[in-house]
């Protein structure tokens, strides 16, 4: 067992079913919940211009904090045409939550990157949103969502998905439709006790994979991924795996963690966690950055041909 206090979840949604507008909500209230403290006051209390002002377009990796445990929500591409990311983008995590719509249920859209999440073990938490809806549905799209496990071939323990039912709008969670609630308190708590922490070895010598590449026009190209096992430190000298095993230097110039919805620079990344990492211009996909005395690559990720059905 470790206790790093991290959990890395990725969120699958056919769209239009509140995957912004549900992160969104998460954003607003993250870091007000704190033990002892009396919620309802700290959210009324929020009068942070950035918070309300809320977002519309989803950032590919988000974090969110709830008792200070770092939640890392990564953004799955809904289609089938982005087969090789799914994959790479399910790999760095330990859970997903699949939020369905409480009226529309389940859609054919995300049958794709369920299957690929069910296949790699991970565990589903089910998020029915929208139950504010007058036309909703809840009991039966859960139901339906069992339905679509059992198809795709879920195993025993992923077939006892936990529930939580949600109005992204209005910000609030519940375990079960009769209790009230005013904040989301249930979905972090879901998450945190079901997603598992992140494995891995901080005292062991670095090993990142990355899985996607962002640029901008300062730094040029950036690297993001988790680290598997130690830790990474602003300007330290590393190796780059490449996927035929090939090495070169490389060094560590700026890096990042993921605060909200913003890139926050750091000096040092620890195991288990999403960071990016700027000044290595020939980085790509699926390469490892490794300690450059103990240079040990990670399985690259294979890119599947998407399979629609
Ligand atoms: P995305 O495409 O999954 O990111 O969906 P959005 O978050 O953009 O939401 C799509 C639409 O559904 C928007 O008009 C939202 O206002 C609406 N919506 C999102 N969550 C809820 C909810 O909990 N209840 C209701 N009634 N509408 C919602």
């Amino acid at each position: 067992m470790n206790n790093i206090n991290i959990r890395n979840v990725a969120i699958i949604a056919h769209v239009d079913h509140g995957k912004t507008t549900l992160v969104d909500a998460m954003l607003k209230q993250s870091g007000i919940f704190r033990s002892n403290e009396k919620v309802e006051e700290r959210i009324m209390d929020s009068n942070d211009l950035e918070r309300e002002r809320g977002i519309t377009i989803l950032a590919k990796n988000t974090s969110v904090f709830y008792n200070d445990i770092k939640i890392n929500i990564v953004d799955t591409p809904g289609h089938a045409d982005f087969g090789g990311e799914v994959e790479r983008v399910l790999k760095m995590v330990d859970g997903v939550l699949l939020l369905v719509d409480a009226f529309e249920g389940v859609m054919p859209q995300t049958r794709f990157v369920l299957r690929k999440a069910l296949e790699l073990k991970l565990k589903p938490i089910v998020v029915v949103n929208k139950i504010d809806r007058p036309d909703a549905r809840p009991i039966e799209v859960v139901d339906e969502v069992l339905d679509l496990f059992i198809e795709l071939g879920a195993d025993d323990e992923q077939l006892e998905f936990p529930v939580v039912y949600c109005s992204a709008k209005e910000g609030i969670a519940k375990y079960s439709l009769e209790e009230d609630s005013n904040n989301l308190k249930p979905l972090f708590e879901t998450i945190i006790e079901n997603i598992p922490s992140p494995d891995g070895d901080i005292n062991g010598s670095l090993q990142m994979l990355v899985t996607t590449i962002d640029s901008n026009d300062y730094v040029g190209r950036i690297a993001v991924g988790k680290i598997y096992r130690g830790k990474i430190r602003k300007n330290q000298q590393v190796a780059v795996v490449d996927r035929d095993g090939n090495v070169r230097n490389a060094k560590v110039v700026t890096l990042y963690t993921f605060n909200g919805l913003k890139r926050e620079e750091i000096e040092e990344g620890q195991v288990g966690d999403i960071v990016a990492v700027a000044g290595i211009s020939d980085i790509n996909i699926g390469e490892t950055i490794s300690d450059i005395e103990n240079i040990e690559a990670l399985p690259f990720v294979q890119i599947d041909e998407p399979t629609l059905s």
